[in-house]
């Protein structure tokens, strides 16, 4: 049997590792359009901001691991231009095409950029190439503006900042992070502004390429700066399955099922270009995120060879570190939830994060979101410096698992002064929406 992969990333080489592991004699073949394959997409704001200089610890595995170890056969610089999906063949960007008894589509997502500013020299962060690119434009204390407020542009201000940068960023938003509550959020935006330039409620109108960097326009003035990056969403990498029959959303996603089926039941998708299900609404929805995106492609991998697997879907549990915060969010927002027509309601504490007399304590912001008639965890966000990333890591199991704030509650987590109060502010934010 041969196994055709889109893309060599997160999702296409679990894909791949998978079925070759459970069919070690069907033939897998990997195509992807960059120069490299299994690599950390997540390690590159840290490349970026000079945390390391050598792009080669980003990459999980050398290309031999795969075709030399594990017999898998790696093709990098060549893309898939076209699909046939009812003859079961795709044509290549050499003029070729290539055969397949089962294809799994994982070419992920594009950095979102108009095409104006791109043209004037701004640029976008998705791929190690690109990265790669990037970083030989990047002198010492360099002014990087970053356009955007979302997971990417607040990591990429904070790695820039920790970096000797001195960095700008400019959001459309009125405050920052949309996942995060705005009373969360202002607060963080003073302790912020200590380090960065922040422009809110700010559109960039016109970038202009100068000598010695850029003279970038917005909707609130002018300034200079030596680089621009956008960080302004992502979009599914499907515009060559434009003309197949495969079955895409409105926004291009890969429409799958949970064995990560599209419409046609030998043709998978998994990662950043197909949807799944949301496990809080039990929606088609997508989760652009790292672990999900493997799971996806082991159970798409696994499937393609015959071993059933179900990939239940994904809450959107998401981490970054910002400056010395942790931040993280999980689930729904409240208003995401009242969108969902559920009757929600949200606490919001402040609490210490460690107990009062023991040292290395500070605060911890949490908010809960639950439905009001069952109690049932609906999603949650933390901020703090202290011990918050697994903190809201707990809490994504309980809305995972579908559990109540009573649930929660009475949840025995461990407890020791060092790492948390006897009433830890998990425990406090479940109590206060028992109430
Ligand atoms: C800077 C950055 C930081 C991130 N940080 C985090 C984080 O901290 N936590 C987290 O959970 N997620 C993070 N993510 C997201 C995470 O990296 C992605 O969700 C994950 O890599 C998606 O995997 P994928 O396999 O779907 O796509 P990718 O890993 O992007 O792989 C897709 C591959 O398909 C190839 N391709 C595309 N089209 C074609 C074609 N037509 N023919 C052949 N090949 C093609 C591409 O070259 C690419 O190699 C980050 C992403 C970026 C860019």
């Amino acid at each position: 049997m041969k196994i055709l992969i889109i893309g060599g990333g997160a999702a296409g080489m679990s894909a791949a590792s998978k079925a070759k592991r459970v069919d070690p004699s069907s033939e897998v073949v990997v195509y992807d359009s960059g120069t490299f394959v299994s690599y950390a997409e997540c390690g590159l704001p840290y490349y970026l901001g000079g945390k390391f200089d050598d792009y080669v610890k980003l990459i999980h595995y050398p290309v031999k691991e795969f075709t030399e170890k594990r017999g898998i056969i790696v093709k990098t610089g060549i893309s898939v231009r076209s699909v046939e999906a009812e003859k079961k063949f795709v044509t290549l960007s050499d003029g070729s095409s290539e055969a397949f008894d089962r294809l799994i589509i994982c070419s992920g997502a594009h950095a979102k950029i108009e095409e104006k500013f791109r043209e004037s020299g701004a640029v976008a962060i998705r791929s190690l190439d690109s990265g790669i690119e990037i970083k030989a434009k990047i002198h010492e204390k360099m002014k990087i503006t970053i356009v955007g407020d979302g997971v990417l542009g607040m990591e990429l201000a904070s790695s820039f900042n920790e970096g000797g940068h001195d960095v700008m960023l400019i959001s459309h938003h009125t405050a920052l992070f949309p996942k995060i509550s705005k009373d969360i959020s202002q607060s963080l935006l003073k302790d912020f502004q200590k380090k960065i330039n922040v422009e809110l409620n700010s559109e960039i109108t016109d970038i202009i390429k100068e000598n010695d960097g850029y003279k970038v326009t917005t909707t609130k003035g002018t300034h200079k700066t030596g680089l621009v990056i956008f960080a302004t969403g992502i979009s599914p990498n499907t515009a060559f399955l434009k003309n197949s029959s495969i079955n895409l959303t409105e926004s291009g996603l890969i429409k799958t099922n949970e064995k990560m089926e599209t419409n046609f039941e030998y043709i998978y998708a998994a990662g950043d270009c197909a949807t799944s299900k949301n496990i809080v609404t039990g929606k088609e929805s997508w989760h652009p995120l790292a672990q999900v995106s493997n799971k996806m492609g082991r159970v798409a991998g696994s499937n393609a060879v015959g071993n059933k697997m179900i990939f239940p879907g994904s809450i959107g549990t998401t981490l970054v570190k910002i400056f010395d915060y942790e931040v993280g969010f999980s689930g729904l927002t409240l208003e995401e939830a009242i969108k969902e027509g559920l009757t929600a309601n949200k606490t919001t504490i402040k609490a210490w994060s460690r107990a009062a007399y023991y040292e290395g304590g500070s605060e911890v912001f949490i908010e809960i979101v639950y439905e009001e008639s069952t109690g049932r965890l609906l999603g949650c966000q933390i901020v703090g410096k202290d011990n918050c990333a697994w903190r809201l890591n707990s809490v994504a199991v309980a809305i995972q698992a579908k559990l109540s704030v009573e649930d929660l509650f009475y949840t025995d987590f461990g407890y020791t002064p060092p790492f948390g109060p006897v009433w830890d502010a998990i425990v406090i934010a479940a109590s206060q929406s028992m109430k």
